[in-house]
């Protein structure tokens, strides 16, 4: 099966930035055995703070439209509220995707599925921005309930308030349930906003593909550094082609062990990864008590706060007497090093 490609900017600027972008896509494209599917630009954009560029709006509409009959490629915009959804279908656009901020409102996803009951649109469904799998399996039915047919979702990322590598955490695991549950609706993931970072955009979309993705949208600028949002992730559509050439779109998983085993994969990877982060911040926090120690001419070890930490921590291995060696063994791997650290920060605040 050919793989579904969304590419465009961020949001709709202009109708130069817009048609110079798109004939960019297409000198790249025409050629390559990865066609392009969708065209797709944000006219109304839900920006966080109020003073940020928000799309050019309206106007934008007739230029999305011509991209159409000028370059071929399917329009595709975000649609909010009701009223953006009139609006498109005025102009002849039947092609959107709903926002992980609007996912994340089940009051107005409904409205936006009552807007187009019954009509042949083509909806793509963000994943809500919380880690919640039922909000966006429960934003999916109730475009089925009202008679769509043509629906895809998109895989976007989570938000998490502490600073990770990425911009928004992938918690693959979600996306993977979301497949089983709906093994006939396309699954595309957006690396750009998973990431936030051009030099991730490779890596996230063959992990993707891997996974079984159906697709990519991945945000495409002629100019990133002029962008007026979204700069940071945006790539040009020369980089797109490079990227698109070098992944591997590997067929999908077929067996539901070989789907599960994945799942599981991911689970392990994540929990590794939330242990390097706590550990790193543990030692963050070991620095800090031992410049509150200095100050205060307290002693490095004090054996009876450790003791109790350690029974705290064992008690959870309960009757596994290997797990409560190994905890045991860990807990004072970690204490030792946290000792030599203080040690160490000591010598250098004197
Ligand atoms: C977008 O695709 O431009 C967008 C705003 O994305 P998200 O809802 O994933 O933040
Ligand atoms: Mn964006």
């Amino acid at each position: 099966m050919r793989p579904i490609i969304i590419a465009g900017p961020c949001a709709a600027e202009s109708s130069e930035q817009l048609f110079t972008t798109a004939q960019q896509v297409c000198d790249v494209f025409s050629k390559s055995s990865i066609p392009i599917t969708y065209f797709r630009a944000g006219v109304w954009k839900p920006r966080s703070q109020p003073n940020d560029f928000i799309g050019a709006g309206d106007e934008a509409l007739a230029w999305m439209k011509q991209i159409e009959s000028r370059f071929g490629l399917v329009p595709c915009v975000e649609i909010a509220r009701p009223e953006h959804v009139e609006a498109c279908l005025n102009k002849g656009i039947h092609t959107f995707w709903i926002g992980s901020r609007t996912t994340v409102n089940p009051f107005l996803i409904q409205e936006l599925a009552d807007s187009l009951k019954n009509t042949n649109a083509t909806v793509m469904i963000k994943n809500p921005v919380t880690p919640d799998l039922k909000l966006w399996i429960g934003g999916v039915e109730r475009f089925m309930k009202n008679g769509l047919s043509q629906l895809m979702a998109i895989h976007r990322g989570f938000y998490e308030s502490s600073e990770n590598v990425f911009r928004n955490a992938p918690n693959w695991q979600i996306p993977i349930e979301f497949k089983l549950h709906f093994p006939e609706i396309p699954l595309i993931c957006d690396p750009s906003h998973l990431t936030g970072n051009p030099h991730f955009i490779a890596s996230v979309s063959q992990i993707a593909l891997d996974y079984g993705f159906d697709g990519l949208m991945i945000e495409t600028h002629h100019n990133p550094a002029k962008a007026l949002s979204d700069g940071a992730q945006q790539i040009t559509p020369e980089t797109l082609g490079h990227i698109l050439q070098a992944l591997t779109f590997k067929s999908k998983l077929s067996t539901p062990a070989e789907i599960d085993l994945r799942k599981q994969r991911t689970l392990l990877h994540n929990i590794d990864t939330q242990i390097s982060t706590l550990l790193a911040k543990r030692m963050q926090l070991v620095d800090e008590i031992a410049t509150i120690k200095k100050e205060n001419n307290l002693p490095i070890v004090q054996p009876s706060q450790w003791n109790k930490v350690v029974e705290t921590y064992t008690d959870n291995a309960l009757d596994d007497k290997h797990f409560q060696t190994f905890l045991t063994k860990f807990l004072e791997l970690l204490h030792q090093q946290s000792i030599e650290r203080q040690q160490n920060n000591t010598d250098n605040i004197e």
